[in-house]
């Protein structure tokens, strides 16, 4: 018997998305004990406590319906996700002879009910730049083994009506709090680095994130990197852009492998921000992947390192068109974990060094230069 259901919802505080306030994600689910469960995957960015009156209403083909009223707490809460489940069992039984679909979807701005057939109660996405919630390694990736550092969460970022259903993860560079004691294998076949960088030519193993340099002007790198990501979210959300912020906070406790495999299983490009470490003020540039043979034919390099460097060239060319001093060609090889390691298209882009301007508007114009980039990179 096809059961359709009514969903409808008033929230006290105002009218805003049907069975759920903030709810970016929202799922139904059967329920063979023949109530009606309900599970709501919220977030919430707004601060206190909201109260809010759901009704539901149920009608079997019959015509006859249930209503039932539940109300539930949505607590404070300044992270991404906050995971509600609401089961609503009590009085939903008289009706109904199996368990139906929950429509828990729908914005219900001026209306206040919507109809939606059983077949059509799928899994849909209300965005509205709001979260999408946190993500974590799950060690079942690729990859994700070598990872020593790994309990933090990046934090998705959906983008709102002009969605161009593309993720861009936005890594913070640095920002890892006792990152440096640990050491992880530079490429996941166990050879030796090509590159000197942080870490010498010829290494096996490299530390597992660093601190990074500080400014002239006594500015951490990572409280640079960060605000650069928070400016850089904003830009690519108002694009159309999803974002992954892999450190949403001044410390995320996840290594650069962590970081790049959790950028490779949710997001369509990884971008990491990076200030140098000379003090000539010499321009942005990406990090390279390396001409050696060994490095370029070792996977998953070898299935990646074009698209790594359309990338980087990309980015290059949205920064300098924005007025972004360049670095020589804007390319310096180099042996990275992150690339060694990527399975999407991957840069690591140098920004400026210790002397460069990092104040708000200066970040502005990179965020718009790195943006364009990736509108040319993605051809939107
Ligand atoms: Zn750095």
């Amino acid at each position: 018997m096809r059961i359709k259901i009514i969903c409808t919802a008033m929230i006290i505080s105002g009218m805003l998305v049907a069975c759920g306030g903030n709810a970016a994600e929202t799922k139904s689910a059967e329920n063979t004990s023949g109530a009606v469960t309900m599970e709501k995957y919220a977030d919430s960015t707004q601060k206190g406590v909201q109260s809010k009156v759901k009704k539901y209403r149920v009608i079997s083909e019959s015509g006859k319906a249930v209503e039932t009223t539940k109300e539930s707490t949505v607590a404070e809460t300044t992270a991404a996700t906050t995971q509600a489940e609401t089961t609503i069992a009590e009085n939903t039984k008289a009706e109904t002879t199996q368990a139906p679909d929950v429509c828990l979807s729908a914005l219900v701005l001026e209306q206040t009910s919507k109809q939606t057939e059983q077949t059509e109660a799928k899994k849909e996405t209300v965005s509205e730049n709001k979260e999408g919630g946190e993500i974590g390694l799950n060690p079942e990736w690729q990859y994700a083994s070598f990872s020593k550092i790994n309990s933090g969460k990046s934090v998705l970022y959906k983008a709102g009506e002009n969605a161009k259903g593309i993720t861009i993860a936005v890594n913070a560079g640095h920002g890892t709090k006792g990152g440096s004691s640990q050491k992880t294998l530079c490429h996941p076949d166990g050879s030796a680095k090509v590159t000197s960088g942080t870490t010498k030519a010829g290494a096996t193993t490299a530390i597992a994130v660093s601190e990074g340099m500080t400014f002239a002007d006594g500015t951490t790198e990572s409280t640079v990197t960060f605000e650069m990501a928070k400016v850089l979210k904003d830009e690519l959300l108002s694009r159309g852009y999803n974002v992954l912020m892999i450190r949403n906070d001044t410390d995320v406790q996840l290594d650069n492998i962590a970081r790049t495999v959790i950028a490779n299983n949710n997001s369509n490009a990884h971008i990491a921000l990076h200030w140098d470490s000379t003090t000539a003020d010499k321009g942005a540039f990406y990090m390279g992947v390396p001409e050696a043979d060994s490095y370029r034919n070792m996977q998953p390099v070898a299935s990646n390192w074009e698209k790594h460097e359309a990338l980087g060239k990309a980015l290059i060319n949205g920064l300098s068109a924005n007025g972004t001093k360049i670095f020589s060609n804007g390319r310096m090889a180099m042996d990275l974990t992150q690339t060694s390691y990527s399975t999407i298209p991957s840069i690591d882009i140098e920004l400026g060094d210790k002397t460069s301007n990092h104040g708000k508007d200066e970040l502005k114009r990179l965020s718009k230069g790195i943006a364009d980039g990736l509108d040319i990179y993605f051809g939107k």
